[in-house]
């Protein structure tokens, strides 16, 4: 079934309590794909924290300022503007019957500020705890998609010029834009973001794994078959109320 077919108005999916989901995994894994994919299906927001932060910077807020340089140099934005930012997203309405976080948690201290937080929460008046799914990818595919990497800046469709190219060379198919690529999918600043991954967002996959949360997903596979498997552990986590 086609993904859009489940979002119509009147699905059960636009009804059903999800609660949290935590998407892990190191950046170029899939995580926007996924996460875009679970909000059409379940309609529950994608909360990515790199592209809060890239408004932020395009709108020039103070916190857009402070993250900016951080951004280009591939580290982490420092825990306490984070917090802040996230427990202002998390306030939001549209966040009521759960939420894919997309690059959050990505340190120690972020992910024990996110389980304190959790214990106010409530959705459909229950509290819940997240549906942590770990991507993994091998390096050079991870190189592959990162340097590949193309968004429409309009309506924030992912492209990759080697493994699902636009049909006409630079340009969204959708809305016909031209593509970007982010600035930090350079080459220099990639293997800073990885190393930011291993050294501070690795650790985390063992943090959950201790609380037995941890659902495994081979990213290397064909990204059709990683959203089939995807939808189908949110669903039946959905459905066993996590
Ligand atoms: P992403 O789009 O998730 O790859 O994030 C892009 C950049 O935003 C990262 O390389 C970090 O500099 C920053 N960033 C995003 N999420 C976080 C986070 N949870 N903690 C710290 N920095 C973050």
């Amino acid at each position: 079934m086609p993904a859009d077919t489940a979002t119509r108005a009147g699905s059960p999916k636009a009804t059903a309590v999800v609660g949290p989901i935590i998407l892990l995994g190191p950046p170029g894994a899939g995580k926007g794909t996924q996460a875009k994919a679970i909000a059409r299906r379940f309609e529950i927001p994608q909360i990515s924290t790199g592209d809060i932060l890239r408004e932020n910077v395009v709108r020039g807020t103070e916190l857009g300022r402070k993250a900016d340089p951080v951004m280009k140099a591939g580290g982490l934005v420092p825990d306490d503007l984070m917090l802040a930012m996230v427990a202002a997203r998390l306030k939001q309405p549209d966040a009521a019957r759960g939420f894919i976080l997309d690059g959050f948690p990505r340190t120690d201290g972020q992910a024990q500020w996110f389980d304190q937080a959790l214990e106010s929460i409530t959705f459909g008046g229950r509290r819940m705890a997240p549906v942590v799914i770990n991507i993994r990818v091998s390096y050079n595919q991870l190189l592959q998609r990162l340097t590949g990497r193309r968004s429409c800046p309009v309506d924030g469709r992912i492209y990759n010029v080697y493994l699902q190219p636009p049909q006409q060379e630079g340009i969204c198919d959708s809305c016909g834009a031209p593509l970007v690529q982010r600035k930090d999918d350079k080459e220099e600043v990639i293997s800073e973001r990885l190393k930011s991954y291993e050294r501070q967002t690795q650790p985390l996959v063992d943090y959950y794994r201790r609380q037995g949360r941890v659902h495994e997903l081979n990213g290397d596979l064909p990204v059709d078959q990683v959203t089939a498997e995807t939808l189908a552990i949110v669903e039946s986590s959905a459905a066993a109320g996590a």
